[in-house]
């Protein structure tokens, strides 16, 4: 009964009537982006209904695969995003519309998309679709009026769990908040047509219900009991970290004055402190990392448009221990038929329980049923010959860190695999290059080097070897893709980018216990940076044999330059305590308390007189700043020795493989906040203090200077 069909002049807005309903779809490709045009057309489109007496309703939509994707970033910069009209004068507007309006979700609505369906009267959310204000998680607010519209539909304490976190909301869990007013059943809806038709259909019923237009001026917001206390308790939260919280504890100021001041002093509070969050250096770090992350594993040059991709249809993992299980449950998470190797019946038996455990727990926490446990591990096969990989597309070695061990895995491969099957290894800092040249087929060689525990942690350094081709490089990143990882790409050398960098941490958090810091104090000190776990508390976890082992393949490049190289490790090391799993090492463990542990004092003590160390009281200052400034130097010598492809890369792996705190945005976007000049001249500092350990590890590098004077020159020039 359609009556009338008419294209909006203005393509990015279709308009189609329904009888006394008309449909605006949105329609700006890829993801319908507020951006100014679409934002104009729309405003347009507003008014031409607004002037039509035969239209009693609006149903807003997107056009494409989905509602909306938000605001327009690329606008921010350069201050098209608050032209009029702005995503916040839409919204106002479509909130005191005269007619009644529906906003029609499907796909996703995030953000500024999700405060566009805020303004509307109703909401219809299609069943597999996604809302959220995630703007907390890049330091800021949302700005468009849901701090003010959000809490009057779904209460405070509701509003305030959704936004604070900036977690997204499943449409059964947005229909019970009230978030939307309807969500579409699983089999009513499988295409655009037929959303478009469940659209019209609940509008014409809204229609028909009389049901009243609800502009938010009008609508009253309570704090109960309840809120109050969920108030507080975020309030509590947040303010044991007010400088990470900065915009969460904002937001929820913002979220509780909708229930103390009317709409409009509401949302003008909102933008002012949308303004003053913009400034902080934390939405700069956010927004940093945000866009760093989607920048990272992009290769100049390297596209899947210029470049053919490996079929990836099985794969294989050798080596069933730690690692290895948790690579496997991630391709099978990728439904890629998965082969598990290792070198005894026992070993790799041992391997495909510990995979069978991890899913049994899934099971019993509600997430899997017997069935899909069953499915899952139909995917993984055990082995014990290298003649069983012989078809698999994709083999990642993940044995001992040792060098001799993964040759003779390299060889093997090469004599069982087909000639394109592509070889990775999953080595924490041995030279790819050794190993590739061992399988005879260095073009086919990477690096796939996964975080622990593997099938959590979403970074993947991909470590492009001197041979690998393009296909294999290539092939591996939208690998990624596949199983969800974030990839960095990484040149070979110690450690690539993450562990080489790791280490220098590591060497001044050891050396600081000799110049007379206690593990405590060291720690605390990075905790009070931001860091999730001080490095020594960290490395107690991991293993100290685990390091000793490490530089093992380093040591004429450690231990030459400064006999007392990690000397504190190596002692601990010696003495077997290994951190927790012997129940002792910078810390000892009672009933898995971490306490201080006397003996390493002591072992400091005579480290620090057999070298001639004068121990003295060490300030969080210093402890900061000699493990970050040496790190953030040794992230420019990556980028010298061109091991990282831009500073960015470095700081998605700190951020994401070690704890560095996002709000700081990585290491090499700290060095510029707070100034490389700045930086340098700690650097000389130290260099000149510390002595000949000074001059043996605080040397700034080349480029570290050459930038931060090329900065010192510019503000001279401006000032
Ligand atoms: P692990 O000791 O838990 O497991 C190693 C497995 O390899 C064992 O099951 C062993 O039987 C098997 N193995 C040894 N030699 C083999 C051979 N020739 N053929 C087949 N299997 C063999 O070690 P892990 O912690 O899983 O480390 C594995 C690799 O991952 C190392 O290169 C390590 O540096 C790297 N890595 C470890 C971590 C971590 O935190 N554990 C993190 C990143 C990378």
């Amino acid at each position: 009964m359609k009556n009338n069909t008419e294209q909006s002049s203005d393509l990015l807005v279709r308009r189609d009537q329904w009888g006394d309903v008309v449909v605006l779809a949105m329609n700006l490709p890829p993801v319908n982006r507020m951006s100014l045009s679409l934002r104009v057309a729309l405003d347009n489109a507003l008014t031409s209904v607004e002037q039509d007496d035969r239209i009693k309703a609006v149903v807003l939509m997107g056009a494409g695969k989905l509602f909306s994707a938000g605001a327009d970033v690329s606008e921010f910069a350069s201050g098209v995003a608050l032209q009029s009209p702005n995503l916040r004068d839409l919204c106002n507007r479509l909130d005191s519309f005269s007619k009644l309006t529906v906003a029609a979700v499907h796909g996703s609505a995030f953000g500024g998309a999700l405060e566009l369906a805020l303004a509307c009267d109703y909401r219809l959310l299609e069943c597999n679709s996604k809302v959220g204000l995630p703007e907390v998680t890049l330091g800021i607010i949302p700005g468009a009026g849901a701090t003010q519209r959000l809490p009057r539909l779904t209460g405070i304490s509701a509003a305030l769990d959704v936004m604070v976190k900036g977690r997204p909301v499943k449409a059964d869990e947005a229909l019970r908040l009230n978030i939307v007013d309807q969500v579409t059943t699983s089999d009513n809806v499988i295409d655009k047509q037929s959303f478009r038709a469940a659209a019209l259909a609940y509008t014409q019923s809204l229609l028909a219900q009389r049901a009243p237009l609800r502009h938010c001026a009008d609508m009253a917001c309570a704090i109960e009991e309840k809120d109050q206390r969920r108030l507080s308790e975020w309030r509590l939260q947040l303010d044991a970290n007010p400088e990470q919280n900065l915009a969460a504890l904002k937001c929820v100021d913002a979220v509780e004055s909708s229930a103390l001041m009317p709409l409009a002093q509401g949302l003008n509070n909102e933008s002012l402190i949308v303004d003053q969050l913009a400034q902080s250096p934390q939405a700069r770090a956010l927004q940093h990392i945000f866009w760093a992350e989607r920048e990272a594993g992009r290769i100049p040059g390297l596209t899947t448009n210029n470049q053919e991709q490996l079929p990836i249809r099985s794969v294989a993992v050798v080596g069933s221990g730690t690692m290895g299980t948790g690579i496997a449950i991630n391709f099978i998470e990728a439904n890629l038929p998965t082969r598990l190797l290792d070198t005894s019946t026992e070993a790799v038996e041992n391997g495909w329980l510990r995979v069978l455990n991890h899913y049994q727990r899934q099971r019993k926490k509600g997430r899997l049923t017997a069935e899909q446990v069953h499915q899952k591990m139909a995917l993984l096969t055990k082995c014990t010959h290298y003649q069983e990989l012989a078809e698999s597309d994709l083999v990642v070695e993940a044995v001992f860190e040792n060098i001799e061990v993964k040759r003779s895995v390299f060889s093997a491969l090469a004599e069982a695999c087909r000639p394109d099957a592509i070889l990775a290894s999953n080595t924490s800092t041995l030279n790819l290059n050794d190993l590739a040249e061992h399988s005879g087929r260095s073009a086919q060689v990477i690096g796939l080097h996964f975080f622990s525990p593997a099938h959590i942690m979403k970074l993947l350094e991909v470590v492009r070897g001197e041979q690998t081709s393009d296909q294999v490089l290539l092939t591996c990143l939208q690998l990624a893709k596949r199983i969800n990882k974030t990839p960095v790409v990484s040149g070979v050398c110690w450690g690539f980018i993450g562990n080489r960098m790791i280490e220098v941490w590591g060497r001044e958090s050891y050396r600081l216990i000799l110049e007379g810091a206690t593990p405590k104090q060291i720690d605390s000190a990075q905790q009070a940076f931001g860091l999730a776990m001080g490095f020594l508390s960290m490395i107690d976890m991991a293993g100290i044999d685990v390091g000793v082992h490490a530089r093992a393949s380093n040591r004429s490049n450690l231990y030459d330059r400064d006999s007392t190289y990690a000397a504190i490790a190596d002692v601990l090391y010696e003495q077997g305590h290994y951190g927790q799993k012997t129940g002792k090492g910078f810390y000892a463990y009672r009933d898995k308390q971490a306490i201080e542990n006397e003996s390493v004092l002591t072992v400091a003590r005579s480290l620090a007189d057999a070298h001639g160390i004068e121990q003295r009281n060490i300030c969080e200052q210093e402890i900061q700043e000699r493990c970050l400034f040496a790190l953030i130097n040794e992230g420019y010598r990556v980028l010298e020795d061109e091991i990282a492809y831009r500073a960015s890369d470095i700081d998605v792996i700190y951020c994401q493989g070690f704890g560095f705190p996002r709000w700081r945005g990585g290491p090499m976007h700290y060095a510029r906040e707070v100034g490389l000049p700045y930086v340098l001249q700690r650097l000389r500092h130290y260099q000149h203090a510390l002595g000949k350990y000074g001059e043996t590890w605080f040397q700034p590098s080349a480029k570290l200077v050459a930038e931060a004077e090329a900065l010192e020159r510019n503000t001279l020039v401006s000032s």
